[in-house]
């Protein structure tokens, strides 16, 4: 892998719905406008992943004209990787073991500063003989104690092409579970870098994790994409399109009896684009007219 890229990192725990569709289509469209490569990553370092779902979603992105340079990329292969990156940060003294239930973050006294939900810090200075007193609580509960990366505790702001300038607070986040899987940030982080990735197009459910994630790249001395988050696509509950919906999928849509051409002009149109199909998409998708507003699709009455 030697050309800077844009990428897709669909996680293989069902069929793409129209949301994951047009996202993945914008992700293609902008890399390939920008002169970029376009590389997949199948993240299924999750329990609910299922083989079956790869190769669905991978056949449903080509078949609406996505193509993609080199191999595929499988998160569960890359375990050495994440390994030799946690290994460079324990070098440093940069992680620490946490021993903390949800109910023990819960109800810890937090920092006046810090938000809801950020990690108290409540095992970052322990002594040596209260960690094995923390790893001796976590025995029975057939569980080790997470890994934490050693940060600063300040806001960091990333600008993103379509959110705009976006602050998260960083707090000592986890990069190793306690069943042992490495966490989402430290993986996408590690990947993007070694698939050159520096055009990250994904729904913006995930803006809260990017300042975390260029955290770690500056720690690691990583270059940071430039990061396009786009609206979610809600049902008319204004709940996420999920699988649940219906006829959401190509299959389904395809079931009956929509054209993925026809597909293609609804998820173009929610754009603002006129167009059935990929080469036309391409050539007309203009960033700036991406709405921040999620698009509602309604399963029972999809209209194309
Ligand atoms: N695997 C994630 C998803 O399917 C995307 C992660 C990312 O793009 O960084 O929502």
């Amino acid at each position: 892998m030697t050309d800077a890229a844009g990428r897709y990192a669909p996680s293989p725990s069902g069929d793409l719905h129209l949301g994951n569709l047009r996202t993945a289509l914008i992700a293609w469209a902008c890399a390939r406008r920008a002169g970029l490569g376009f590389v997949m990553r199948v993240e299924d370092l999750d329990e609910r992943c299922r083989l079956e779902y790869v190769d669905s979603q991978l056949s449903d992105l080509a078949a609406i004209g996505i193509d993609w340079d080199g191999d595929v990329l499988f998160q569960s292969e890359r375990t050495a990787a994440y390994a030799e990156v946690v290994d460079r940060l324990l070098e440093k003294d940069l992680l620490y073991e946490c021993y903390c239930t949800r109910a023990d973050i819960r109800d810890a006294p937090r920092a006046p500063h810090a938000p809801p939900g950020a990690y108290p810090g409540t095992c970052r200075d322990l002594s040596a003989s209260e960690r094995e007193a923390g790893r001796e609580k976590l025995a029975p509960l057939d569980r080790g104690p997470a890994l934490r990366l050693r940060t600063s505790g300040e806001a960091l702001t990333i600008t993103d092409r379509v959110c705009g300038e976006y602050t998260g607070y960083i707090d000592d986040f986890v990069v190793r579970r306690g069943d042992g899987a490495y966490a989402y940030n430290l993986v996408a982080v590690v990947d993007d870098e070694h698939q050159m990735v520096r055009q990250v197009v994904r729904a913006d459910d995930l803006l809260e994790s990017t300042p975390r994630q260029v955290y770690l790249q500056r720690l690691l001395g990583f270059e940071s994409p430039d990061y396009i988050h786009v609206p979610l696509v809600l049902n008319t509950n204004g709940q996420r399109l999920a699988k649940r919906d219906g006829a959401v999928t190509l299959g389904q849509l395809h079931e009956l009896g929509w054209q993925t051409a026809q597909i293609f002009s609804l998820i173009s149109r929610s754009l603002g684009i006129e167009s059935d199909n990929g080469v036309d998409f391409l050539e007309q998708l203009e960033l700036d007219r991406i709405s921040r507003e999620p698009w509602v699709f309604d399963p029972d009455n999809p209209e194309f």
